[in-house]
C-alpha cells in the first residue's frame, strides 16, 4: 500500500476535511460548513461529525477488511450507512436530528476488492482514476449543481432538497444516503486519487484539466497540489466561486504495488 495525503485549512476557524486510510481503503470527508445563524439541532457541530464519521467509517472498513462484499464484508454503502448509523447515535437524545441543517458532509471513498477499486462518492468530492494516455476519469456527484433554477440558490430550496429524492444526498444524520452516492468499481485496481471541492476548484474555478490535476497530485504529491490551489486564490480571486480559500484535501495512491516494468536478471 502506497498512500500520501495532505489537508488545510481554508478561512474558516478550523479545517473542517478530513482524510484517512488502512489496509484497502481510504477517503476524504469535508465537512459542510454551517451558515452562521443556522438552527442546526446539534450541539455538536461539523467539526465533531467529520471527526466521529471519519472514526466510524475507518472502524467498518477495518472490521470489513479482508471480507468481500460476497463475502459478507459489505459494500461501501452499506459500510457508509453502518457509519452514518453509529454517528446518528452518537449525537445522543439532546441534539434533533430532523432539522435540515444538521451537521453533514461530503465524502469520497475506495477500497480494494477482489479484481478491481470499490468507489464511492457522496456531494461535492472527487475520485480520480488515471486513464493510459488520457485524462483520469473524474467522478463526482454533481446533484447539488442541478437543482431547480439554477444557482445561487436560495437557501430554503438547499434546505427542502437536503437528503430527499430528487434533491441531493450529503453524510450527515441519514444513513439512507449512503445508498444514494455514486458508486462502482473499476476493474483491475490501480492508482486513485481522492480531492475535496477546495482542490477541485482547480479544474471547476482556474480552467485546469484533470490530466493536468493527476500529474500534479500523483507527481508532485498532495501538499504540492494544495500549494498550486492556494497560489492560484492569491493570484486569480476573481476567479472563486464562494469562499476565497476553502479546506482542502487531497489523497492520491494505490492498494498494490504497480507490476514492475522489468524483472532483473537472475545470479
Ligand atoms: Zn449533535
Amino acid at each position: 500500500m502506497d498512500i500520501r495525503f495532505a489537508t488545510r485549512k481554508g478561512v474558516g476557524a478550523e479545517n473542517e476535511d478530513a482524510a484517512a486510510a488502512g489496509p484497502g481503503w481510504a477517503f476524504a470527508v469535508d465537512g459542510a460548513t454551517e451558515p452562521p445563524d443556522a438552527d442546526t439541532g446539534c450541539r455538536h457541530g461539523v467539526r465533531w461529525l467529520v471527526g466521529r464519521l471519519s472514526a466510524a467509517l475507518a472502524a467498518e472498513l477495518g472490521a470489513a477488511s479482508g471480507r468481500p462484499p460476497a463475502e459478507g464484508g459489505g459494500s461501501l454503502p452499506e459500510l457508509l450507512a453502518a457509519a452514518i448509523g453509529r454517528v446518528r447515535r452518537e449525537h445522543g437524545p439532546g441534539c434533533d436530528l430532523s432539522r435540515p441543517d444538521s451537521p453533514s458532509a461530503a465524502l469520497a471513498a475506495v477500497r480494494a476488492v477482489p479484481g478491481g477499486l470499490e468507489y464511492l462518492v457522496l456531494a461535492d468530492c472527487a475520485v480520480l482514476l488515471p486513464v493510459p494516455g488520457g485524462p483520469p476519469r473524474m467522478i463526482t456527484d454533481d446533484r447539488i449543481d442541478r437543482l431547480p433554477g439554477g444557482r445561487p440558490y436560495p437557501r430554503e430550496l438547499v434546505r427542502s432538497m437536503r437528503n430527499r429524492p430528487g434533491g441531493f444526498w450529503v453524510a450527515g444524520a441519514d444513513p439512507r444516503a449512503a445508498h444514494e452516492a455514486v458508486t462502482g468499481v473499476r476493474p483491475g485496481g490501480g492508482r486513485f486519487g481522492l480531492l475535496t471541492d477546495g482542490c477541485t476548484r482547480l479544474a471547476e474555478h482556474f480552467g485546469y484539466g484533470w490530466a493536468e490535476v493527476w500529474e500534479l497530485l500523483d507527481g508532485a504529491g498532495p501538499a504540492a497540489l494544495i500549494d498550486r490551489v492556494r497560489a492560484e486564490e492569491r493570484d486569480r480571486p476573481g476567479a472563486v466561486r464562494g469562499k476565497p480559500h476553502d479546506d482542502a484535501t487531497a489523497l492520491v495512491g494505490a492498494f498494490a504495488p504497480a507490476a514492475p516494468e522489468r524483472r532483473f536478471p537472475r545470479g
